[in-house]
């Protein structure tokens, strides 16, 4: 990705961090306005819909992290550097993941993050 790209990407992620965020603040609301919710069915699915929502934002809170982090990078021009070893990163492994900040080398020799 380029800076152009990279900066569309974390702009998109922080609008959807947004926009979770709001919906968990909905759901919360939701069930703090009758707390008997959680025991009938409609209860267990405001608590299915806030654990998806939940486990979404944390996801999209990752990947934020990451693009802002690839973004840095690009602006200080070490994106595509291995953080590590200090080689070129394939432009294919960059392709299929952006964030990368390890070349496969040192990516498959370091436990996963
Ligand atoms: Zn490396």
């Amino acid at each position: 990705m380029d800076r152009v790209e990279l900066e569309e990407a974390v702009r998109r992620a922080r609008d959807l961090v947004t926009d979770l965020r709001h919906e968990a603040g909905a759901i919360a609301e939701s069930t703090a306005a009758g707390p008997d919710d959680e025991h009938d069915v409609e209860g267990s699915s405001i608590g299915f819909e806030r654990r998806r929502v939940a486990a979404l934002l944390s996801q999209v809170e990752a990947s934020l992290l990451g693009l802002e982090a690839a973004l840095a990078r690009q602006l200080s021009g070490e994106y595509g550097i291995c953080g590590s070893c200090h080689k070129t990163i394939d432009p294919e492994r960059l392709a299929a993941l952006p964030t990368a900040e390890l070349c496969i080398d040192c990516a498959r020799s370091r436990p996963r993050a």
